[in-house]
């Protein structure tokens, strides 16, 4: 084997501990390490000077600190000014909140790297909470990185600060550099004047000029969908070369029971779309299809009608989420909708060892599973099915071509189905995605109303508040969502806790609040889900792990913090959360100053229009494909 297949916790400085704080990255293999890119770099040596800075434009300057000082104003509200000079100018850092270990780690004399939007205190150019780094000076403990003119930034979690993330890739490098294999081939390279993979990888860690990185950013776009176009060329080769995968027959025994369950009626998009799909699964070749649905359109029934029909003719299917809390929301709406037939059975497969794992793969291997639900864990090598028909993917773009086409070699032909609720428009998806068939589910189930959307500076809120009181009132339920967990030193950003505290003490006390977050042990996240989807809690505040999926259609408000920290897609996903019943429901995005006027731009487009596809259209992958053509 490969050492750079090898998993992450076999690395120097890794282990058990931290290896589960780096697949929260998306970091499973040592290779995935490797691949994982800086989302930004510190020029520590920059050239740039402070008189050249441009106001409302973000910048990113090396100076020394002259002056750190704390002003301390109202009731328990302080503020913290750094100076710092480029030996002609000086620009103003300055936090609203901060913390004491924040502030103490500032020394006069220091260099520093600080990086942000410009603006302008007493006529001297001011950065309000900017990125900073610290540069290490003579005496500090020297390392690899410290003697680098350009630093790697890596986007991060909790127990994985910046630092250990360089030293890991540093390891890495230092390790196993000599594993890493060309992907394309040499006439490629040629054509495009792209370096080999080990010499670009390396030069996107440990890069020594910055317009070397852009180069190759854009040999790891290009690979990206040329794999993708590979990979489904080889399938439509296939396809056309014989017929293959299995012919299922429609025997009308689980789907007949499940369509007179249904709480409701199928809209007629539903319809068409399971038309679709069983005349696909009926025919002898593999399906492919994408099926495309705006949050809330009713993707969950369409997919449990093919499982069933896999079921019927002694098929298992395998339904593949993104992120555990994901898969959870998946198995419990199957088993929701599954209720009356007992006689089906599900299980939901999750990663790492827990008690009871053993047991369910062997059920799985033995054929006493009909669905199968998880995520990642469903690709290991260990996991054995019996006899795959079907595998739903959901929201595929977030799986690597690689993990998707794991799956499908495992099991002989079962036909596929990705779920996206990020609607792609139509002739991007054919660029991106070849033949691949495509099923829409354009139309709402009935009786929805639009959402009606506002966007509120940060000081309004008391109003928003006041606003939503109203809905409380009238017995709705409520999702707050900001973007991190807990009080972070280095941004300042309202946080789940502080605002779960805000809320449940002084803003609504008289409402029960929850606090939900991914650092949450599975079964308290359960627990804080169900009792609001009982209506048990009436307010749920949270980070975006409740962005897809979760479903309470007495949920009619959602307001989201820090709304300018979103991009377009996750926004359209939140909002998604609310407009799942027959009421009104309200999204308030909050915004805080300082908002560029991108951001501005992002929350006109989701205040207009609750259309993903025209959402989509605005979106991420026309900039991925910007990059390339
Ligand atoms: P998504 O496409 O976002 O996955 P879901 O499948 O979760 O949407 O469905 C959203 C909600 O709408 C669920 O509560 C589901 O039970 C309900 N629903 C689905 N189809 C219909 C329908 N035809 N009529 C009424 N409600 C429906
Ligand atoms: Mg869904």
């Amino acid at each position: 084997m490969n050492p750079l297949e090898k998993e992450i916790k076999f690395l120097k400085g890794v282990g058990e501990y931290r290896a589960k704080y780096l697949n929260k990255l998306g970091i499973y293999t040592i290779g995935d390490l490797m691949e994982y890119f800086p989302r930004d770099y510190i020029n520590r040596v920059a050239k740039t000077k402070i008189r050249d800075l441009q106001q409302e434009t973000r910048c990113a300057i090396v100076g020394t600190i002259v002056s750190i000082e704390k002003h301390n104003y109202g009731k328990n509200k302080a503020q913290l000014n750094i100076v710092i000079t480029d030996g002609e100018d000086y620009l103003f850092c300055t936090w609203f909140k901060f913390g004491n270990w924040f502030m103490k780690q500032f020394k006069l004399g220091q260099k520093i790297w600080v990086s942000g939007l410009i603006t302008e205190f007493r006529g001297s150019p001011q950065i309000i909470h900017p990125e900073i780094e610290i540069l290490g000076k003579e005496g500090d403990k020297q390392n690899f990185w410290h003697k680098r003119e350009i630093l790697p930034v890596y986007p991060l979690t909790e127990k994985i600060s910046m630092n250990l993330m360089r030293q890991l890739i540093y390891n890495a490098f230092k390790l196993y550099h000599d594993f890493i294999e060309e992907t394309l081939p040499e006439y490629i390279l040629e054509k495009y004047n792209f370096e080999h993979r080990k010499i670009s990888l390396q030069k996107i860690h440990f890069a020594t000029k910055l317009a070397e990185v852009e180069k190759i950013k854009k040999r790891y776009a290009f690979e990206e969908l040329f794999y993708t176009q590979l990979m489904l060329a080889r399938s439509r080769y296939n396809h056309k070369k014989k017929p293959v995968g299995n012919k299922f027959e429609l025997k009308k025994t689980f789907t007949t029971k499940l369509k007179e369950s249904l709480p409701f009626a199928l809209t007629s998009a539903q319809k068409r779309v399971i038309r679709e799909i069983v005349s696909d699964m009926c025919s002898a070749r593999q399906m492919n299809r994408l099926l495309q649905g705006d949050v809330g359109s009713g993707k969950t029934i369409v997919i449990i009608f093919a499982m069933l029909l896999a079921l019927e003719n002694g098929f298992q299917s395998v339904l593949m989420a993104p992120t555990e809390l994901l898969a959870e929301q998946h198995f419990r709406s199957l088993k929701n909708f599954l209720e009356n037939q007992p006689k089906i059975r599900i299980a939901l497969l999750k990663g790492g060892n827990y008690k009871g794992k053993k047991a369910v793969k062997e059920q799985i291997a033995a054929g006493e599973i009909d669905i199968i639900v998880g995520t990642h864990a469903l690709i290991q090598k260990d996991i054995v099915f019996h006899k795959v028909g079907l595998v739903v993917i959901d929201e595929q773009h977030r799986f690597g071509v690689r993990q998707r086409a794991v799956l499908s070699q495992k099991n002989k032909h079962p036909d596929l189905i990705y779920l996206s609720a990020t609607p792609i428009p139509r002739s991007l998806a054919l660029t991106i995605y070849g033949d691949l068939e495509i099923s829409v589910l354009d139309e709402l189930p009935p009786n929805r109303k639009p959402i009606q959307t506002i966007w509120r500076g940060a000081s309004k809120k008391k109003l928003v508040y006041e606003e939503v009181a109203r809905e409380l009132k009238k017995g709705r339920q409520v999702y707050i969502v900001c973007p991190l967990v807990e009080e972070s030193e280095k941004m300042d950003l309202l946080d789940a806790e502080t605002l779960f505290e805000q809320i449940s003490t002084k803003i609504y006390p008289q409402y029960s609040v929850a606090l939900l977050h991914g650092r949450m042990k599975p079964v308290e996240k359960d627990k804080v889900m169900a009792d609001f989807k009982s209506g048990k809690t009436k307010i749920l505040v949270s980070t975006t792990v409740i962005e897809v999926g979760i479903d309470v259609p007495n949920a009619t408000v959602m307001i989201i913090e820090h709304a300018e920290r979103f991009g377009l897609s996750q926004l359209h996903q939140l909002r998604g959360r609310v407009g799942r019943g027959s009421e009104k429901s309200f999204c308030y995005l909050i915004g805080y100053p300082p908002i560029s006027n991108e951001a501005k731009e992002r929350l006109n487009t989701i205040v207009e229009t609750n259309d993903g596809f025209k959402i989509a259209e605005k979106d991420s992958i026309q900039k991925l494909l910007q990059k390339i053509f």
